[in-house]
């Protein structure tokens, strides 16, 4: 029996390291290759940028995907030995089925390996706005890349994720887009979950963090807005200057308070540390308040261990309402269902209006 349970040990404590060291070859692999395609292509002969831009694509389509799966099949083998995982598993299901799509099927179909661009709806990017105007920066840099075909193939897929995106939201909640098909933080912090942060333990914010996060978060939306805005001006033909700058801003904004900060906090705080303040989550977010998103509680049940807390990345308090029975209902849930998977007594569910008829019905 003993012996049993030590090999058990064993074979999780492996799982763990060959989970971190996924993680840590993904980074490490996306700050080089990234600032070779982002900062020396432009100095590069045509024959070295041409292979950074292929390495660029490989690295973000193929490596991606393959750590995604791998990590994904870690994770629940990881969780699975110490409790629930059906929410997990329709989460890992989600990410592994959307980098399909995102990262090798779509490429290959409609020949364009940058379509992870227009994998994130708007406002979170304008680049799709900015490559329906002939006069953008990047749609002169883009048209030799995709072609004009490319382009307008790209424009299509771009729609069809943004209706995906507002539907599923407006049936499921902020679960859609934050715990299912996100591709830029969502995906990490879900397939990677065991081991953030890399380094130290897992810090929950208290009320001042959560302060800072808040206007953080308002800020970003602002920004996120003022850039649309922009755009969408522009595209309508008003005589705006500086678009070339306007689109640098946007770039820049990108590498060091996204990619950079997200992966910051992969490295030293939790998985999620980005989705406190992405534009996005922040309007999927508004929309799931709008749908009746929330974590149903159930007073008798709740035994009050406080697992519900210890597990959810976002650091709401739900032992408390549990003890009352109320739901909670918080702008920054991002529906994972850690908290459902890790009630022992089964007391929490994730639910919308939606899912509210569809139970009725049963
Ligand atoms: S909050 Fe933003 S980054 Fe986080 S999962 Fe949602 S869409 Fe992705
Ligand atoms: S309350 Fe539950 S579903 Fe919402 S973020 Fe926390 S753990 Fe995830």
């Amino acid at each position: 029996m003993a012996n049993h349970r030590n090999s058990n040990e064993t074979k999780a404590s492996n799982e763990i390291k060959a989970l971190k060291a996924i993680l840590w070859v993904y980074i490490i692999l996306c700050l080089i290759i990234a600032g070779l395609n982002f900062g020396y292509v432009s100095r590069a002969t045509p024959e070295v940028a041409a292979f950074i831009s292929w390495l660029w694509g490989f690295y973000e389509n193929w490596v991606k995907t393959s750590f995604i799966v791998i990590g994904s099949f870690l994770t629940l083998r990881i969780i699975g030995a110490s409790g629930r995982t059906e929410m997990r598993k329709r989460n890992l299901t989600g990410f592994i089925v959307m980098a399909l799509v995102v990262h090798i099927v779509g490429p290959i179909l409609l020949d364009n390996q940058e379509l992870y661009f227009f994998a994130m709806p708007l406002p979170w990017t304008t680049i799709p706005l900015q490559l329906m105007n002939t006069n953008t920066a990047f749609y002169l840099k883009y048209l030799p890349v995709f072609g004009f075909t490319g382009i307008t193939l790209a424009l299509a897929f771009y729609l069809l994720i943004t209706i995906v995106v507002l539907v599923g939201t407006l049936l499921w909640g902020r679960r859609w887009q934050c715990a299912t098909l996100c591709l830029f933080n969502g995906f990490a912090s879900e397939v990677f979950d065991p081991v953030m942060p890399l380094l130290g333990t897992r810090k929950k914010l208290k009320a001042r963090g959560l302060k800072l996060f808040a206007y953080l978060r308002w800020l970003f939306l602002a920004g996120a807005i003022g850039f649309t805005i922009y755009w969408v001006l522009y595209l309508l033909g008003l005589p705006l200057s500086n678009s070339e700058t306007v689109a640098k801003i946007e770039t820049y904004k990108y590498l060091s308070a996204e990619l950079l900060m997200a992966m910051f906090f992969w490295v030293a705080f939790s998985g999620r540390g980005y989705c406190y303040y992405c534009p996005l989550g922040t309007v999927v977010g508004l929309l799931g308040k709008l749908v009746g998103q929330r974590i149903t509680t159930n007073q008798s049940n709740c035994i009050q261990c406080g697992r519900c807390n210890a597990a959810c990345p976002m650091a709401i308090d739900l032992k408390s309402s549990a003890a009352t029975g109320r739901p909670v209902s918080e702008l920054r849930c991002v529906g994972c269902g850690h908290c459902v998977d890790n009630c022992p007594t089964e007391t929490l569910t994730y639910s919308t209006h939606f899912l509210e008829i569809i139970k009725n019905k049963k």
